[in-house]
C-alpha cells in the first residue's frame, strides 16, 4: 500500500493515517474498503460524523440529484430552496414532535464553530465573561472551545492564556463519590465562594473524547434547575452525542431537559458533509443582523442530505430499528465485560454511544492494532487513552454488528491468551487484577504508550 506521499508531504500532525496505516477508497454502510480490496467494519465512523453509515442511500440519493440538477451549492446565509426545505423538515420532524421551540443559527460548518457562536451569544446575553465547564470536557480546537475543554494537552494548544473558565467536576468525578451538582449550586449562591456567576454552563451529556463518561438523567435535570435558579445559560454541546447517536435524536431527551442553547454538527448532514447549527431559545436570540458570520454557513448539499436524514426520524420503523440495535450493542458489550474482567474495567456510555474502559491503555493499543489487522476500525479516548470507543453506525445491520464485535472479541482473546509470549502463565494468577497487571507489565515492552 503506497502511503509514502502522506509521510512525505502531510504535516506531522496527522493521526488516523498513522493508526490505520492503509489507504481507504470506498465505503458503504458500516463497511469501508482499502485500495487493496480489504474490508473493515467501521466502529469509528468519522468520530461520530457518520451515524447513518457511509453512503446511506436514503440520504445520499437526494444529494446526487441535487448535485446533478445544477442547484446552488454555496450561499453564505442567503435564502435558498434547499435551506428552506431543511428548516421546514427540521422543525416538523425533529423539533415539533419533541415539543421544542428554537431559533436556528447557521454558523461555520464545524462543531467548534457552533460552540464558539454559543459561547459568544451567552456572554453577550448575560453581559458576563466567565463560563463553567467540566472536567474531561472536549469542545473543539478553536481558542474558546479549547478553553472550556478539560485535557491539559488540548488546553495548552494555541500558546495563549485562557481566562474566564471555571472548571467544575462532571457527574461522577472523581470516582463517583462527589455530588458536583450540589457543589455548583452552593458556590453560585455563596458570595464568599470566590466564584463569580458565569454566563453559561457548557456540557456534553456523554463525554466521548473525555472517556465516554455519561451523565445521569437526574444530574442533567439538576444542572438545568441550577442554571435556571441562578440565571445561567445552559449550553448542551450535542456535537458528538446528538443527531441520533444515543438512540434518540438529541442526547438529552432521556433527561427531559430543554437546554437554552444546543450545538449540533458531525452527523447532522447525515452524509459526512460539514454542517453545524446552534439552536437558541427565542428570547436569547439577541444577535444583531450579520454580527456573527462565516463563509461556509450555506452548504446546500449538506442541507439536502440533512433534510433526508431528519425525515427518517418520522418513521417508526427507523426509530424502532435504532432502539433495537442499541440494545443489541449493549448486550454484546455486557458479554465482553463479563468475559474479560481482567482486561476491561467497565462498560461506558449509553445507547449506541458506547465505550469499554480498560485497566490499561497499553492493552487498548494492542487491541486496536489486532482489531485493525483483522478488519475493524476502533479508536481510543479518555485522558489516559484507556477507553475504546464503540461507535457503529446507528443503521448498522445485525450481520455487520456481529462481525465487528466478533473481531473485537478475537482481539481481546489474543491479547488475553498469549499474543504476548510471556503472559499465558498469567492465567494461573489468582485475581483478575493480578492478571491484568501481569498482562500490562509484559505487553508494555512492545507497546507504545502514545497513540
Ligand atoms: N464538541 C464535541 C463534543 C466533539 O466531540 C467535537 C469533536 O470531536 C467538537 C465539539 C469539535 O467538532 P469539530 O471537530 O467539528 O470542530
Amino acid at each position: 500500500m503506497d502511503t509514502d506521499v502522506f509521510a512525505a508531504h502531510e504535516s506531522n500532525v496527522r493521526r488516523y493515517g498513522r493508526s490505520f496505516p492503509t489507504v481507504f477508497t470506498k465505503a458503504l454502510g458500516a463497511t469501508i474498503w482499502d485500495e487493496a480490496g480489504k474490508s473493515y467494519i467501521d466502529f469509528l465512523v468519522g468520530s461520530g460524523a457518520l451515524n447513518y453509515g457511509h453512503n446511506n442511500a436514503n440520504i445520499v440519493a437526494p444529494g446526487i440529484d441535487y448535485l446533478a440538477g445544477g442547484n446552488i451549492l454555496l450561499s453564505l446565509d442567503m435564502n435558498t430552496v434547499a435551506k428552506r426545505e431543511f428548516i421546514e423538515v427540521f422543525v416538523d420532524s425533529i423539533l415539533k414532535p419533541r415539543g421544542l421551540s428554537y431559533k436556528i443559527q447557521f454558523p461555520g460548518p464545524t462543531g467548534t464553530n457552533a460552540n464558539e457562536a454559543a459561547l459568544a451569544l451567552a456572554r453577550k446575553y448575560t453581559g458576563r465573561s466567565s463560563v463553567m465547564a467540566f472536567t474531561n470536557a472536549f469542545h473543539g480546537m478553536s481558542l474558546g472551545s479549547l478553553a472550556v475543554s478539560g485535557s491539559a494537552s488540548t488546553r495548552n494548544l494555541g500558546g495563549v492564556p485562557r481566562h474566564d473558565v471555571i472548571r467544575v467536576p462532571y457527574d461522577g468525578y472523581p470516582n463517583g463519590a462527589f455530588d458536583s451538582a450540589s457543589y455548583i449550586d452552593y458556590v453560585l449562591g455563596d458570595p464568599g465562594s470566590g466564584i463569580e456567576k458565569p454566563a453559561a454552563i457548557i456540557l456534553e451529556t456523554i463525554q466521548a473524547e473525555g472517556g465516554m463518561n455519561s451523565a445521569s438523567a437526574g444530574w442533567l435535570a439538576e444542572i438545568q434547575r441550577i442554571c435556571r435558579k441562578h440565571s445561567v445559560i445552559l449550553i448542551v454541546d450535542d456535537i458528538q452525542a446528538g443527531a441520533g447517536r444515543t438512540g434518540e435524536f438529541f442526547s438529552f431527551e432521556f433527561a427531559r431537559i430543554e437546554p437554552d442553547i444546543v450545538c449540533l454538527s458531525k452527523s447532522l448532514s447525515g452524509s459526512g458533509n460539514p454542517l453545524s447549527i446552534v439552536l437558541i431559545r427565542p428570547e436569547i436570540d439577541i444577535w444583531n443582523p450579520g454580527e456573527h458570520s462565516g463563509t461556509f454557513r450555506g452548504n446546500n448539499l449538506a442541507f439536502v442530505t440533512a433534510g433526508a436524514m431528519c425525515k427518517m426520524w418520522s418513521e417508526r420503523q427507523f426509530t424502532a430499528s435504532v432502539e433495537r440495535t442499541a440494545v443489541k450493542l449493549q448486550t454484546h458489550l455486557d458479554r465482553l465485560v463479563a468475559k474479560y474482567p481482567y482486561l476491561i474495567e467497565q462498560k461506558r456510555g449509553r445507547g449506541l454511544m458506547a465505550g469499554l474502559k480498560f485497566r490499561s491503555h497499553l492493552v487498548v493499543g494492542r487491541v486496536h492494532d489486532i482489531a485493525f489487522e483483522n478488519g475493524l476500525l476502533i479508536e481510543s479516548s479518555g485522558p489516559n487513552r484507556d477507553v475504546i470507543k464503540v461507535l457503529p453506525p446507528i443503521t448498522i445491520t445485525d450481520d455487520e454488528l456481529d462481525r465487528g464485535i466478533a473481531i473485537l472479541d478475537q482481539a481481546l482473546k489474543e491479547q488475553a491468551n498469549g499474543n504476548c509470549p510471556s503472559i499465558s502463565s498469567a492465567s494461573n494468577l489468582a485475581s483478575c487484577d493480578q492478571r491484568a497487571d501481569r498482562l500490562n507489565q509484559h505487553c508494555g515492552n512492545h507497546l507504545s504508550p502514545e497513540r
